[in-house]
C-alpha cells in the first residue's frame, strides 16, 4: 500500500480519522474529507507524523459538485487514487410514525447517495488505473434492523446492495468493492446514547465490550490492501459477535 492515495469521507473525527491513521501508518497518502474544514485540516496535519502527504478538504458528500471537486483536487495533488473509503454518515433517529420526511431524506442523501456519488467519481479514475479498492462503511443495523432507525438502517442496507453491484460491474477492471459493518463503536455518534441503552446493548455483545475505532480501521486496512485482491462484494462484520 506504500505510496498509494486514499480518499476518506467524514474523516475529520471518529472512525474515519482512525482509518486515516491506520492507512497513513502503512505509508498511504490521505485526503481527509469532511463537512468541517477546520477539523479536516487539523486531522490531515496530524497525519504528517507518519511521513506521508495529507490534505484536508471540505465537502458535503451528498453534493455532486463538491464530490467532483474533491476527486479533481486529489488527482491534481497526488496524480492517482487507489483507495476510497465511503465513511461519512449521520443519524436522525425517531420511530417511523414520528420520522419527518427531512430526517429520511438527510440520512439517505448523505449515507447512501454520498456513497454512490463518491464511488462513481472513484471508478472513473480507478478503471483507467486498472486498480482500485472501494470500502463502504455499513452497519450491523443493516442486517438486524433497529427500532428508531428506519432511515439509517435502510441507508446502510442500501450500501450493501450498492457494494455488490459495483463489485460486479468493476471486477474486470481490477477494482474490488467491499463493506465493513460495525456494531456498537465508541465514538461521538454513540456517546449520546443513555447509560440504560448502552447497558442493554452490552448484554447482546458476546465479546463483552464495545468496539473501538481501531477495531473497524483494522478490517478496513485489510480490504484496502493489495493482498485482498481476490475478495469482492463481501462484508466484514466488526461487532463483537452481536450479529452472526
Ligand atoms: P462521527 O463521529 O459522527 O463522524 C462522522 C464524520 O462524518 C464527522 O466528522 C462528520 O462531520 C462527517 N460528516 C457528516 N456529514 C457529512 C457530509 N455530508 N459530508 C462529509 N462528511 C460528513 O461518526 P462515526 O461514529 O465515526 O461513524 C463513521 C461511520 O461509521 C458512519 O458511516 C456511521 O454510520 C458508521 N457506523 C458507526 C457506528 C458507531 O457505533 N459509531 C456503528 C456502525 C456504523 P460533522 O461532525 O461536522 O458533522
Amino acid at each position: 500500500m506504500k505510496g498509494h492515495t486514499a480518499i476518506i469521507t467524514g474523516s475529520g473525527r471518529g472512525i474515519g480519522k482512525a482509518i486515516g491513521e491506520a492507512l497513513a501508518g502503512r505509508g498511504v497518502n490521505i485526503v481527509v474529507v469532511d463537512v468541517n474544514l477546520d477539523m479536516a485540516e487539523e486531522t490531515a496535519s496530524g497525519l504528517e507524523k507518519y511521513g506521508v502527504r495529507s490534505v484536508g478538504l471540505k465537502a458535503d458528500v451528498s453534493s455532486q459538485n463538491e464530490v467532483s471537486e474533491i476527486f479533481e483536487h486529489a488527482v491534481k495533488e497526488f496524480g492517482k487514487v487507489e483507495i476510497l473509503i465511503n465513511n461519512a454518515g449521520i443519524t436522525r433517529d425517531g420511530l417511523l410514525m414520528r420520522m419527518k420526511e427531512d430526517d429520511w431524506d438527510a440520512v439517505i442523501d448523505i449515507n447512501l447517495k454520498g456513497t454512490f456519488l463518491c464511488s462513481k467519481e472513484a471508478v472513473k479514475i480507478m478503471a483507467k488505473q486498472r486498480y482500485g479498492r472501494i470500502i463502504n462503511i455499513s452497519s450491523v443495523v443493516a442486517f438486524m434492523g433497529n427500532p428508531g432507525q428506519a432511515n439509517y438502517s435502510a441507508s446502510k442496507a442500501g450500501i450493501i446492495g450498492l457494494t455488490k453491484t459495483v463489485a460486479r460491474e468493476y471486477a474486470s477492471r481490477g477494482i474490488t468493492v467491499n463493506a465493513v459493518a460495525p456494531g456498537f463503536i465508541e465514538t461521538a455518534m454513540t456517546a449520546a446514547l443513555s447509560e440504560n441503552v448502552k447497558q442493554e446493548m452490552m448484554k447482546a455483545i458476546p465479546i463483552g465490550r464495545f468496539g473501538s475505532v481501531a477495531d473497524v480501521a483494522n478490517a478496513v486496512v485489510f480490504f484496502a490492501s493489495p493482498e485482498s485482491g481476490y475478495i469482492s462484494g463481501q462484508v466484514i462484520h466488526v461487532n463483537g459477535g452481536m450479529y452472526m
